[in-house]
């Protein structure tokens, strides 16, 4: 910097004060290193000892957090009680969310961050943020502490209650990892009637400049769902998954040490999940290689004894942020841009509507909606879900091929998750508090944000319509035009009523009837009352009491 002139040089903003400042005493020397406009700025921060808190899904190397290292910055990771226990989880999704928080504390140590780990097992961990941290401040003399937003209304309340009850000052940094903030989607709907994904997603592709041509979509339509609905034909084998053969018994080991509820099977040698940043982005590349040029095509087909199709499996990466949206896209656009022969673009836009509009979407909606959301009951079902939830031991093809996949890998894909178990809940009539604990418990990346909105919200339309416009409810022919499940079915996919007869045919039925003051106006499906309203009384009868003995019999389905 020698030889320029003072007036010449850029302003920085100050770490403490945070007010731009471009001169000091020796900045001929120091300049590219001065971080504090005074003395008194420097001597504040110097004699300060902040501590950070790192959530188990807030492992995001490329934070802001991370740029620099500094000795008075101590970061905090725990594994602790009230996270294992709020809903028995899927043994890989402890096993995941622990092993994943060990490698990024290894990398940050890596890198010269001083962290404190709190290992479950460990006598001084007191199991709950809030007493760790209380701790902590108490036994290190921390003069502040700082979290990154949480993603969940559950933590976000206890932070701010423990932010306030503790006598050192705190701050809250944003997560840096969404293409939109907490609020975004209540700012954009303000005064809007309807709640729209299409339009959210429209407006962050523009925003964001995603697949744009100024104001236009680059192909000039935005919109390519008709294009992305086949079922996958007889014979065609897709590419098998990649899978990560980790090792984690050392970590099941500490887990089987405790009184910790799981549930599924977990193989501790062979854990398929990527367990880091590098895994997550192998993974991210397999997919673009081998999946993405038929992801949209078969984004909602099925077919027994392929657990994942084309699907990418990106969500546990994404949603602990060893990742982020933004380079999923931006790697996506550039598979496309360089094999335009192999990749069409309807299969690009339908992945790119995923992370962009949906995932998105679904998180305004939390923001905009919790805490009313996790009560909502539109249908006020109350059911109790059927044992073979957690065994899989029913002889619905379809359910029988989801539920097991899901308790071997803590995973199904989104068609599976809507259609297939979602679907049958809300014909059964189940509770949407019994469905959400099901689901927040078994997918390895269920986390109460797009877990909730979800299940409750766009399965269960316990919300009574925010996330989705009509129920997603089907019979056994819009499975049977998707999936390779019912041609080796106990059931007849073709018989409403009688001994061999598919549950969903009635069930189907039976739900229009059951909520026809609540539906029977909605104009997405005046078409199924007109055929319902149609149908002679006799075999309405047969439907409804073929549905009502399935209901009685549930559990024997
Ligand atoms: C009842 C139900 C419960 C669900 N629970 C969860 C959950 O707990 N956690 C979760 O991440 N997703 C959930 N989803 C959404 C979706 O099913 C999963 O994100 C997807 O199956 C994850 O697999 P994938 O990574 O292979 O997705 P892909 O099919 O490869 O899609 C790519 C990415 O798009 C995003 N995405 C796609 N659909 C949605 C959606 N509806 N909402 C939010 N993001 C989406 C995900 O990040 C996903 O990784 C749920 C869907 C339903 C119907
Ligand atoms: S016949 Fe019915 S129960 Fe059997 S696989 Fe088809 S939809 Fe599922």
């Amino acid at each position: 910097m020698k030889g320029v002139k003072k007036e010449n040089l850029p302003s920085k903003i100050c770490r403490v004060c945070k007010k731009p400042f471009i001169w000091r005493k020796k900045w001929e020397k120091e300049w590219e290193h001065v971080k504090y406009c005074s003395k008194k700025c420097r001597t504040k921060k110097t004699m300060s000892k902040i501590l950070r808190l790192i959530l188990g899904d807030q492992l995001n190397s490329k934070h802001s957090w991370y740029k620099e290292k500094e000795d008075n910055i101590v970061y905090v990771m725990m594994e602790i009680r009230s996270e294992t226990d709020y809903v028995n989880h899927h043994i890989q999704k402890v096993v995941g969310f622990f092993t994943a928080m060990g490698e990024f504390y290894q990398e940050l140590k890596s890198k010269g961050h001083n962290v404190i780990y709190f290992h479950l097992n460990d006598k001084s961990n007191l199991q709950s943020f809030e007493k760790n941290i209380q701790q902590l401040i108490f036994q290190h003399q921390f003069t502040h502490f700082e979290y990154q937003e949480p993603d969940e209304f559950r933590i976000d309340q206890a932070l701010k209650e423990l932010c306030k009850s503790i006598a050192i000052s705190s701050a809250v940094v944003e997560s840096e990892h969404f293409y939109t903030s907490r609020l975004e989607l209540a700012d954009f709907l303000d005064g809007k009637k309807t709640f729209l994904m299409e339009s959210f997603y429209r407006m962050i592709r523009k925003k964001h400049d995603v697949l744009m041509q100024g104001e236009q979509p680059i192909t000039g339509k935005w919109n390519y769902d008709s294009e992305n609905r086949k079922k996958l034909p007889k014979n065609h084998k897709p590419v098998p998954p990649l899978v990560f053969n980790n090792d984690v018994s050392a970590v099941l080991d500490e887990i089987n040490k405790t009184d910790i509820k799981t549930i599924g099977t977990i193989i501790p040698q062979a854990f398929v999940w990527p367990k880091n940043r590098t895994q997550s982005l192998k993974l991210l590349d397999f997919f673009l290689t081998e999946c993405l040029p038929f992801f949209g095509s078969y984004q909602d087909a099925m077919s027994p004894g392929e657990w994942s199709l084309y699907h990418s499996r990106l969500s546990f990466s994404l949603n602990l942020k060893m990742i982020s949206p933004k380079e999923v896209i931006n790697k996506a656009i550039d598979e496309w841009q360089r094999r335009p022969d192999e990749i069409q673009y309807n299969q690009l836009e339908g992945f790119v509507r995923q992370i962009i509009g949906w995932r998105e979407y679904i998180r305004g909606i939390y923001w905009l909606k919790m805490p009313e959301f996790g009560n909502m009951n539109y249908f006020a079902n109350q059911g109790k879900l059927p044992k073979w939830f957690w065994s899989g031991k029913t002889k619905m093809n379809c359910l029988k091929h989801t539920i097991k996949q899901s308790l071997e890998y803590a995973y199904a894909h989104h068609i599976q998750r809507l259609m297939i178990t979602g679907n049958f809940a809300l014909l059964a009539g189940i509770d949407p508090s019994e469905v959400d604990a099901w689901y927040l418990g078994i997918y390895i990346d269920a986390i109460e944000w797009v877990e909730i909105t979800n299940t409750r919200g766009m399965s269960q339309f316990a919300d009574g319509g925010i996330v989705g416009t009509k129920p997603y409810v089907s019979s056994a022919s819009y499975i049977d035009k998707m999936s390779h499940y019912c041609g080796s079915c106990f059931y007849k996919k073709e018989l409403k009523t009688g001994e061999r007869a598919c549950p969903f045919n009635s069930l189907h039925w039976k739900f229009y009837d059951r909520h026809e003051d609540k539906l029977g106006t909605n104009p997405r499906i005046g078409m199924m009352y007109n055929l319902w309203r149609k149908m002679k009384k006799d075999t309405k009868m047969a439907i409804l009491n073929q549905a009502n003995y399935y209901l009685e019999n549930i559990n024997e389905l």
